[in-house]
């Protein structure tokens, strides 16, 4: 029997300093870079996804974006649209996978919320691969959030919000969590709780397979 698995190599790249949100106060960091590899009886003998990178902080542990770094002097809109859109989507998929799971049912709706997030049609092999990406990063969804989304525009704060409550409303209950984000996302987007549930209906009427 031969033994063939997959395992997340992880090297340092560099190292610094950084204002961790966690520890709120100033920390060193490592920047890790993270490749999944093809395992032969546990040896890792050929990578086969694309390199992602993560920011650690020495103190705490904890797993951020490397956005993080400028997120200290980020300003509203100061990604451009594919890398605004690029991170929505994986917000979105953090979101899902809150809870360690993906539901089959929720591949279809949620290949559809991508295609609309990228303005493309996203198959479900894509979809798959860049989930296994954005899992990949090992980053806690409300460190994503943090490290992202103050770099967002107005509208595209709105949209992440509209998304992330999409894919939530998939389960049955969006539960505690995720409640939490939203609101989190809501109080730091400035929306009033008029502006929110007005955001809220108008996805609720989006209709299946079309782009924005
Ligand atoms: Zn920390």
């Amino acid at each position: 029997m031969i033994f063939i698995g997959t395992i997340n190599v992880s090297r340092t790249r560099e190292r610094g300093e950084f204002q961790c949100p966690s520890c709120k106060s100033l920390q060193s960091y490592r920047l890790r870079v993270k490749r999944p590899w093809l395992t032969l009886y546990l040896i890792p003998v050929v990578p086969i996804g694309s390199i992602e990178l993560t920011i650690e902080c020495d103190a705490c542990r904890c797993n951020w974006d490397p956005s993080i770094l400028k997120s200290g002097s980020a300003e509203d809109g100061s990604v451009d649209d594919a890398q605004a859109r690029h991170e929505i989507f994986r917000a979105m998929i953090l979101f899902v996978l809150l809870d360690g799971y993906m539901e089959a049912d929720e591949v279809e709706p949620l290949g559809i919320l991508a295609s609309r997030t990228f303005g493309r049609t996203i198959d479900r092999e894509e979809l798959g691969r860049l989930c296994s990406l954005a899992e990949q990063t090992e980053i806690p969804v409300s460190n994503y959030l943090e490290s992202v989304f103050r770099r967002w525009n107005p509208e595209q704060k709105s949209f992440a919000i509209q998304t992330l409550f999409m894919a939530g409303s998939l389960r049955p209950e969006m539960g505690k969590e995720r409640t939490g984000l939203l609101l989190w996302m809501r109080q730091h987007a400035g929306l009033s709780e008029l502006d929110f549930e007005e955001l809220i209906q108008d996805c609720l009427g989006w209709e299946d397979g079309t782009t924005t």
